[in-house]
């Protein structure tokens, strides 16, 4: 049936066949419309007349595709529109019909320009053809001077006129005004009729509903309603006047369907900006939780990146190839102070294998050093003469000791950069004598500076002694703390420290001591701070979610309040898509603008943070940072789906009628 265009019932466009339409009320249902019979041809000019409550609007509705029979049949040019779905019933109402309302329906965000554009947005016309067209439809409704103007700011009498601009925007064929003059003083309506009839002469197809007798007379034909059913209609008069002298609406976007969908994307955007301004406390407050979130998030991740990277920066500065062995069972052990079997030998049998670049023994004590009258306390590291080569450093003034000198217990020292500033602030440190408590040695050497050991360390004076005349003269014990194994370039880290554990259990026929290498010490560090950031960033989440619930809340709270525009925006042809788009769009910009201005609170807190803690700092990384709007995205997205979807499920009619 849907292709015999103008059946064998004549030239009428819109045809309806029994129709009825049922409201439920109460238990049962009341029936706004009972078996309405009418045709109605290209170019009449119609007065729908009846008492208030007779069902004229619903009639008005059912015509214009805002609203379905609930029997019968409604044909358009031989389409039943039954069988079409809403997208094709919104193309109809885009392309064809225009509607004029008694309260005019305009948007109050948008200028006088903006609300007769919006039709031609949602048929994909571009920019330029949309200014022209608007421009030169107001200017023929004497509003040339009123383009810019928000509704608030128009007379009654002009807001009509504006709303007929934007009914004539896509060309409306079909013009269907519900009490266009009903909200007008007579002037206004007359004025408003004349336009009317204008149009009609020059071919559109005019459906005119009111309860004035007055206004009836303008149009050649008048059907009465009362109660839902058709009692009066006074036929077709003339035959309808020719040809449109109304410019065409031009063709659907020249820009192709990207350029529509962008422009689309364009006006939905700025819709959401002028509703987030209308609201600026509102949006503000929505989208709390997701600075909250963000900031945390992003703040947390360079916590935890800034204090990974001081961290590895100290072990690097250790040395990355070296491996420690000390006695005991691990950090911390009680017992290990009671294990005495660590010894020089044991240094000396690793230092055999080939496996080993060089290896020191360490002992350690505290001492208070003197020079003069200067003194100060300084920790005091007994070591072998490859104790440089071990740990990398550099003798900056002098030399290290030798191995003759620690073989004869000597009394000589190397100090480092801080201890010569301390003691040596003026002199020559090499050749002088310090004093270790109460032991005189001579100063051979000073390391050159190297960045900082662990951290508060960095601060502390270090002086290097023989391991044999630490051990004898200051401390009084045969076996060491620990053993420190640079490993040879070629050999692999694990192998290494394999090899010495079971080089060290055969000669001690147990395991006494505990191996660690720099990169165990990484991993641990590595891994512990990953675990905190997973804790607080998991934390974050949790925010994140609750300020999504928020958006959520508020944009189901924002798709109530602008239910009316909705349906406007329904009316003039906006497909169930667009309006969702538009609202996720709104969801998804409240959502990035938390996002940005967390990230601007985490920045600003990276800063003051800086500026109160030296030796650490937060490392932003722009993956997290992207990371971060991508979730603001996401977040839009999911909790603004729910809401836009409601908004595009939102009946026409019933969005109309709701103030
Ligand atoms: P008119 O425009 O002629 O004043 P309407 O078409 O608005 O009349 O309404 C006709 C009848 O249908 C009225 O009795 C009205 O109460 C009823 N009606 C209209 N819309 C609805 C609706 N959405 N739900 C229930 N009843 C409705
Ligand atoms: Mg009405």
């Amino acid at each position: 049936m849907a292709d015999h265009d103008t059946g064998a019932d004549g030239a009428a466009l819109l045809s309806l066949r029994g129709v009825w339409r049922e409201f439920p009320a109460g238990d049962g249902t009341i029936a706004a419309l009972r078996e309405v019979e009418l045709d109605i041809a290209a170019g009449e000019m119609v007065a729908i007349v009846g008492q208030s409550g007779s069902g004229k609007s619903t009639l008005m509705n059912v015509l214009g595709c805002l609203d379905q029979p609930t029997r019968g049949h409604y044909r358009i040019a031989g389409r039943e529109v039954a069988s079409l779905g809403p997208d094709e019933l919104a193309a109809l109402r885009r392309e064809h019909f225009g509607f004029i309302f008694q309260r005019y329906h305009l948007l109050s965000d948008l200028t006088a320009q903006g609300n007769v554009e919006m039709p031609a947005v949602y048929a994909g016309r571009t920019r330029a053809q949309r200014h022209e067209r608007a421009h030169a439809l107001l200017q023929r409704l004497g509003m040339a001077d009123r383009l810019g103007h928000v509704p608030g700011k128009l007379s009654g009498g002009q807001q009509q006129r504006v709303s007929i601009a934007r009914a004539l925007m896509n060309g409306g064929s079909v013009i269907l005004a519900d009490e266009p003059t009903g909200a007008l003083d007579s002037a206004s309506g007359a004025e408003v009729m004349r336009i009317l009839e204008e149009l009609h002469a020059q071919g559109h197809t005019i459906i005119l509903v009111t309860h004035d007798m007055g206004v009836a007379r303008h149009a050649e034909r008048i059907v009465e309603i009362r109660d839902g059913a058709i009692v009066a209609d006074s036929g077709r008069r003339a035959a309808a006047a020719p040809a449109a002298a109304l410019p065409a609406a031009g063709p659907a976007a020249g820009g192709g369907r990207l350029g529509a969908w962008l422009d689309g994307l364009g006006e939905a955007l700025h819709m959401a900006l002028l509703a987030m301004n209308a609201h600026r406390l509102r949006t503000l407050l929505t989208m709390l939780g997701i600075i909250i979130g963000i900031a945390s998030v992003v703040s947390v991740v360079a916590l935890g990146e800034g204090s990974r990277q001081k961290v590895l920066a100290n072990i690097s500065s250790i040395g990355t190839n070296t491996v420690e062995v000390f006695s005991g069972q691990g950090f911390g052990d009680p017992r290990s102070a009671r294990i005495q079997t660590l010894r020089p030998a044991d240094a000396d049998a690793l230092a055999e294998q080939s496996y080993v670049d060089s290896v020191t023994p360490n002992v350690q004590t505290s001492v208070t050093a003197r020079f003069g009258n200067v003194d100060a306390s300084a920790s005091v590291s007994g070591v072998g003469e490859q104790y440089f080569r071990v740990k990398g450093l550099k003798i900056a003034q002098g030399s290290a000791f030798s191995g003759a000198a620690i073989a004869r217990y000597a009394q000589v020292a190397v100090i480092d950069e801080n201890t010569r500033k301390k003691l040596f602030p003026n002199t020559a440190p090499v050749g002088q004598v310090i004093f270790l408590g109460s032991m005189p040695v001579y100063v051979v050497g000073v390391t050159a500076k190297k960045d900082s050991a662990f951290g508060p360390n960095s601060e502390s004076l270090n002086i290097f002694v023989p391991y044999t005349t630490a051990m004898r003269r200051l401390i009084g014990q045969g076996h060491l703390r620990s053993v420190t194994v640079r490993v040879a370039d070629h050999a692999p880290m694990d192998a290494a420290a394999q090899g010495i554990s079971q080089l060290l259990e055969r000669r001690h026929g147990r395991v006494d001591f505990y191996v660690l290498n720099t990169d165990s010490i990484r991993q641990t560090i590595e891994s512990t701070t990953r675990t905190m950031t997973l804790l607080i960033a998991s934390i974050a989440v949790i925010s994140l979610v609750v300020g999504g619930i928020g958006v959520m809340n508020i944009m189901l709270v924002s798709v109530t309040e602008r239910t009316a525009e909705i349906g406007v925006r329904m009316a003039v042809g906006a497909r169930r898509r667009d309006i969702q788009q538009q609202f996720l769009i709104e969801a998804v910009l409240v959502c990035l603008l938390g996002g940005a201005l967390g990230i601007a609170a985490a920045l600003a807190f990276g800063a003051v943070f800086s500026h109160f803690s030296q030796d650490f700092s937060l490392a932003f990384s722009p993956l997290a940072m992207l990371a971060a709007f991508a979730c603001a995205t996401l977040i839009g997205v999911v909790f603004g789906y729910l809401p836009a979807r409601n908004a595009a499920r939102l009946n026409p009619v019933e969005a109309l009628s709701r103030d």
